[in-house]
């Protein structure tokens, strides 16, 4: 049988993260507001070891595993999604050093980050689309030089973009051979420019910019992994990430359900009697609990595929397309079922809306999860014969 139950320790950690969401996102009203980066709330939550709970224990993080940062990332996402994106994005940022790097670097890049609060960026997007870096070649250049590349191009639509202090930027050496190749870039090195953050439709409190690169120098000692493996280092980060956001929008659909649950509770109809006793609240209520019960078990099924088992891109892809999707279709909704209030700026529905929408573009859009799921579903393998199939 399959034990979906936790561990204690599980439950502790989970509840460490509720308590903060409670005590320290759910109370600001300042989270939804353009060009704001809260940091004194990040730097609450790296005190708490959040912000550095996917480093491992040897770099001075907290090492806790992807099921662990699911639990948290939904917890935090219930609070404000962009709090939750900025606070666990080293999931993603950290990955290409910790999976692809040396010893060495990984001492040099990932140890300061646990000294104080610093982020790191996961810089893959270009202006000219980020789908299709594999089947164009990326308009960010390594020119390779004595000791060295120099880098030339323009990152956009990057988390943490202005706040981090070292970014993964994914180039292609030319002249060298076609792809794309890892190098860490720090913020402060000569000729990057990090402008200021994008204005957003949601998830303000995360912030958001472009990089850009001006004849930067890197060493070669910066290079992550070979020549050309790029795509690798990039696709296989993106793996865990796209967990943890399927688990951000649980976060996002249940406080919206909540919202629901309220609001049902608290508005008579007609007949005097509230609005949740009326059969098609209860039946969008029972139908929104199903939806974030599915992609709750998909996620949690995505953290063992990604971890442990054998189809980590179809399970973290399918995580992260129905979340995306699921958290869209709840959220709306939500906003139908509390009438004209769900409407008004004043509550808070129409920020979920807004908000969510980014779950079904970042970390690859529908299409995108839909193309890497149907490359591992669409293979014929041993199928004819298994149905007797000429
Ligand atoms: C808030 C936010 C934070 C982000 N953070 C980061 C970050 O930290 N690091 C980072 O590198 N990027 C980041 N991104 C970028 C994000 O990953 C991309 O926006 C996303 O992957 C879509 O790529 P694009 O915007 O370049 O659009 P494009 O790739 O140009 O795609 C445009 C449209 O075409 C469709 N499309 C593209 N190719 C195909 C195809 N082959 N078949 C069918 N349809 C296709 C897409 O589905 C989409 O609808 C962030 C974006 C946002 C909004």
């Amino acid at each position: 049988m399959v034990d979906f139950s936790l561990t204690d320790e599980q439950l502790r950690w989970r509840s460490r993260a509720r308590e903060f969401a409670a005590k320290h996102i759910l109370p600001r009203t300042d989270l939804d507001t353009h060009g704001h980066f809260p940091r004194d709330l990040y730097e609450q939550a790296f005190r708490e070891g959040f912000v550095t709970a996917a480093i491992p224990k040897e770099y001075g993080g907290g090492g806790k595993s992807l099921f662990d940062l699911v639990l948290a990332a939904e917890e935090f996402a219930y609070g404000d999604l962009g709090v939750a994106t900025s606070t666990f994005l080293m999931l993603l940022a950290t990955r290409a050093i910790l999976g692809f790097g040396t010893d060495e670097q990984k001492e040099r890049f990932i140890r300061p980050l646990t000294k104080e609060l610093r982020f790191a960026s996961h810089a893959w997007s270009e202006p000219e689309g980020s789908s299709n870096m594999l089947g164009r070649p990326a308009t960010t250049t390594a020119r390779p030089v004595d000791g060295g590349f120099v880098l030339n191009g323009t990152k956009s639509t990057i988390s943490n973009a202005t706040v981090a202090s070292i970014y993964s930027v994914f180039a292609r050496v030319d002249p060298g051979p076609p792809g794309l190749t890892c190098f860490v870039v720090p913020r402060d090195a000569k000729g990057v420019e990090a402008t200021n953050p994008y204005r957003k439709m949601g998830q303000r409190a995360g912030d958001t910019g472009q990089v850009v690169f001006k004849d930067v120098f890197v060493p070669a000692g910066d290079q992550i992994g070979k020549i050309g493996q790029g795509a690798q280092i990039g696709l296989r980060s993106l793996r865990p990430s796209r967990v943890g956001v399927a688990a951000m929008s649980v976060g996002v659909a249940r406080r919206a359900r909540d919202l629901a649950k309220l609001f049902g509770h608290s508005r008579l109809i007609g007949d005097g009697n509230p609005l949740i006793q009326q059969q098609d609240f209860r039946f969008r209520l029972a139908e929104i609990e199903t939806d974030i019960e599915m992609v709750r078990a998909l996620t949690w099924r995505a953290c063992w595929e990604v971890s442990s088992g054998p189809e980590a891109t179809k399970f973290s892809s399918a995580a992260k397309l129905a979340g995306g999707n699921m958290a869209s279709r709840v959220t709306n909704g939500v906003v139908e079922m509390l009438g004209a209030s769900g409407y008004l700026e004043s509550g808070l529905a129409e920020k979920l809306v807004r908000d969510s929408k980014v779950l079904q573009i970042y970390e690859g859009t529908g299409a995108i999860q839909k193309m890497l799921i149907a490359d591992t579903v669409g293979r014929l393998g041993s199928l004819r014969s298994e149905l007797g199939a000429k």
